[in-house]
């Protein structure tokens, strides 16, 4: 049997005044979507526990079967992996976003969409400052701390003390970025344990990116500069079972986004990498539905991940985002269900990992609408892929990570 996840990243959401009281899942033209509820089963699934901070690190590990209670350090270590950076047991890894505050508020947590270019070069000379001085307080700066760049915004800082004591906890807390968009961030500067290094890390950078080459022609270009890092996530290397002890399968990753190549790589999964895929709204969906058709006689499982939606969603962009779920639904779901009913029995489940509703342009904790069709499945009434579908379902996970086991039961 072979199987095909889908996660259009952030997808559910609210009714929309603009869309006649639709939500966007509604009002999106998805024929394919639709067509695995129709045939199959709609239902939903919660994939954060309410104590926990509500995003893709949290939700995907739940959705692919992990609890996240128990497998849960932290964002940071899993896009540490994607990189496959081996983090050492007392190594601690922390996200480390180039943002835009002004007065005090969130302007941009991507600090206008910089490009990686432009973050590199900044965090060099970050770096560079770094190992020039010491540090007041905390462990020793120089060898113990390394900036580690990524794609534009996404980057990553290193705490490696070795056998000396490392300044943070897990009572270390931390707000994402993307959470205080257009909201003051006084009150969101790190807390706990070995807060103050990292505080005093994002005042040093504010000091050395203000009149950075890289900001003075950004700003002479019209765009956003970068007034600082803004760091979070941290933790160290989550301890998780690999897919196949845990579910018996193997499994590929189509992905675009670190933290997903770093969940994959943790879970013994390969990534292929797309050409044209970008972690935004201006991906190759195509593409990627191609590679994914392509995998089908390679793997067990295919997991297909698009970003796409939710950026659209963190820019409040209704319009954006509906466009996202038809491009996932024509050129991700419709390929790749024709090629897997073509092949023999098979499996498809479409699922978001959390929503993230375009009024407040973050995500938020509760249930996600699911859909799965395909052998063994016998189709219930439904026959919409959507919100208010999914909740009048019986079909109903309050720990999400039990949907993966129901979905490849035998
Ligand atoms: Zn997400």
């Amino acid at each position: 049997m072979k199987y095909a996840i889908i996660i259009p990243d952030g997808c559910a959401d609210e009714p929309q005044e603009s869309l006649g009281g639709k939500t966007p899942m509604q009002a999106a033209n998805t024929p394919a979507m639709d067509e695995v509820a129709a045939t199959g089963v709609v239902g939903r699934a919660n994939n954060v526990p309410a104590h926990l901070p509500a995003g893709s690190d949290v939700a995907n590990l739940s959705l692919l079967g992990y609890d996240p209670n128990v497998y849960f350090t932290g964002r940071a270590p899993l896009e540490a992996a994607a990189q496959g950076i081996q983090l050492a047991p007392n190594d601690w890894a922390i996200r480390c976003n180039l943002v835009t505050v002004e007065n005090q508020v969130m302007r941009s947590f991507t600090a206008g969409h910089i490009s990686t270019e432009e973050a590199t070069e900044l965090l060099t000379a970050l770096q560079a400052d770094l190992d020039a001085g010491s540090h007041e307080n905390g462990p020793p700066v120089r060898g113990s701390l390394k900036f580690v760049p990524g794609v534009s915004y996404r980057n990553l800082l290193l705490l490696q003390p070795g056998d000396a004591p490392a300044p943070f906890s897990n009572e270390t807390r931390t707000t994402p970025p993307h959470d205080l968009t257009d909201k003051s961030v006084a009150q969101d500067y790190p807390r706990g344990p070995g807060s103050d290094l990292l505080t005093e890390l994002m005042g040093r950078s504010h000091d050395l990116f203000a009149n950075h080459p890289v900001n003075l022609a950004r700003q002479a270009a019209g765009k956003l500069p970068a007034t600082n890092v803004w760091l979070w996530g941290i933790g160290r290397t989550p301890q998780l079972a690999s897919f196949q002890q845990l579910h018996g399968k193997s499994g590929k990753m189509i992905t675009a986004v670190d933290l997903l190549r770093g969940l994959a790589a943790l879970i013994g999964w390969d990534r292929i990498e797309v050409p044209g895929a970008t972690g935004y709204t201006d991906t190759d969906y195509a593409a990627k539905g191609r590679y994914a058709v392509e995998a089908i006689p390679t793997t067990d499982v295919i997991c297909v991940h698009v970003e796409a939606t939710d950026e659209a969603s963190h820019e409040g962009d209704v319009a954006a985002k509906i466009k996202a779920l038809e491009e996932i639904d024509r050129h991700v779901v419709a390929p790749v269900l024709a090629a897997l009913r073509a092949q023999g029995d098979f499996r498809i489940l479409v699922s978001p990992d959390h929503p993230t509703p375009v009024r407040i342009k973050t995500h938020s904790h509760g249930a996600v609408p699911l859909c799965i069709a395909g052998s063994g499945i016998a189709a219930d009434a439904n026959q919409t892929y959507d919100e208010p579908t999914a909740n009048s379902s019986e079909l109903a996970f309050e720990d999400g990570s039990q949907l993966m086991p129901y979905f490849l039961k035998s």
